[in-house]
């Protein structure tokens, strides 16, 4: 049995899974424990919620194969799935400043499973990694070279986990499992965009950080960087330009809410900042399907994932209204109707349009399995 281990800045998520079972994957219920550290909440620290884990009757009598760590950012080096060591926990650290509200929880979810559990095997599975394949071209901001090297400024990508297994399922789907060309479109409190060319990921729209890209819950998206120092000329300071703009933009910024639907159940009641950010996020989305059907050349597939994305028909039919001259037509009755892993999109449309509900649970426990069996002694 596998644990897989989320260990977030304000949340511990954390699922028992076997992902060796013949018939299927066997798996528990997912556990989360949420609101650390904040006033009030009966659990103190990482530490605390950390031993809430261990003491779990069911991860007590498992019989632990192995731990899955999500880890967010394996910065320059870190390209595929870890089995951890003292130098890969080096890296992560090293690894702070590029994801500073997400590293630090993930290791400490480490160093404290391998304090706890020292002779159960733990595999860090880093939401970078599935994007390590983006060539050059895609990969490289247009700055001075030098200095783009000296710090790390490139695109390493997020939600990787999540579109691996998206990606796979939708190539899947249409019967083309090494094939496909698929857009991944994880569509949470984040939000991200993905090209996948034949199982590898070719570009994607979240940058250096998990800023850049797509309007999310509370974060801007693409914008011009130059904004940001004539803000801080303007007297704001670095730290209070980049919390607005992780915290305090996106759908958030535009209308003072961030959950999808609140900002839909606005827009239906005829409010005009509401609509005004449901138009800026689906015109952001709307754009960059355009460039990745670009990229790819040809498109198989566009999958919906991510909260927003399985779950709402009419975020879904706003972006990919008017899309036909691309060979994108939905069926708004199979929009509307199924649940589940679906096609929502007509049997003439020349792209398949999927919904396919995520599983980086799954994904990790598969990653940290094969890692495990190939690390073992013989
Ligand atoms: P996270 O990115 O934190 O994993 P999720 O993928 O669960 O989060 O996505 C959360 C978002 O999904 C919420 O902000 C909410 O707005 C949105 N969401 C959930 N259900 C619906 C729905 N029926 N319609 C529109 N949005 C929804």
């Amino acid at each position: 049995m596998i644990l897989v281990l989320n260990s977030g800045s304000s949340s511990v998520k954390y699922q028992l899974i076997d992902p060796g079972d013949a018939e299927g994957p066997a798996r528990a219920e997912a556990v989360k424990i949420e609101n650390i550290g904040e006033p009030g909440s009966d659990v103190r620290d990482h530490e605390a919620a950390l031993s809430r884990v261990a003491r779990d009757g069911a991860v007590e009598s498992a019989g632990l194969t192995a731990i899955g760590h999500r880890v967010v950012h394996g910065g320059p080096r870190l390209r595929a799935p870890a089995l951890i060591t003292d130098e890969v926990v080096e890296q992560i650290a090293a690894a702070v400043p590029l994801a500073p509200l997400h590293n630090p929880a993930n290791l400490a979810g480490i160093e404290w499973a391998r304090r706890w559990w020292p002779d159960v095997p733990q595999v860090a599975v880093f939401d970078t990694a599935f994007h390590s394949t983006i060539p050059p071209a895609a990969r490289a901001y247009a700055i001075d070279r030098e200095i783009a090297e000296r710090h790390d400024v490139r695109r390493y990508g997020f939600h990787g986990t999540s579109t691996a297994y998206v990606s796979r399922v939708a190539a899947g789907l249409v019967g083309q499992p090494d094939t496909a060309n698929v857009i991944v479109l994880h569509l949470g409190n984040g939000a991200s965009a993905s090209a996948v060319s034949a199982g590898r990921c070719v570009d994607t729209s979240m940058g250096m950080t998990p800023l850049e890209g797509l309007v999310m819950g509370t974060r801007s998206g693409d914008m011009d960087p130059a904004a940001i120092f004539m803000l801080i000329r303007a007297g704001m300071s670095p730290d209070e330009v980049e919390s607005m703009l992780f915290r305090r933009s996106g759908l958030l910024g535009l209308c003072g809410d961030n959950d999808m639907r609140a900002v839909i159940a606005r827009v239906e009641a005829g409010d005009q900042d509401a609509a005004l950010a449901y138009n800026v996020y689906c015109h952001r989305l709307r754009k960059y399907i355009g460039a990745y059907c670009a990229v790819l050349g040809r498109v198989d597939v566009i999958a919906f994932t991510g909260g927003v994305g399985e779950n709402s028909s009419l975020v879904r039919s706003s972006v990919l209204a008017g899309l036909q001259s691309l060979g994108i037509r939905v069926d708004p009755l199979r929009n509307v109707t199924a649940t589940g892993t679906r096609v929502i999109s007509t049997d003439d449309s020349a792209v398949t349009v999927a919904v396919v509900p995520t599983d980086e649970e799954l994904e990790i426990a598969r990653e940290t399995f094969a890692i495990v069996a190939r690390t073992k002694p013989q």
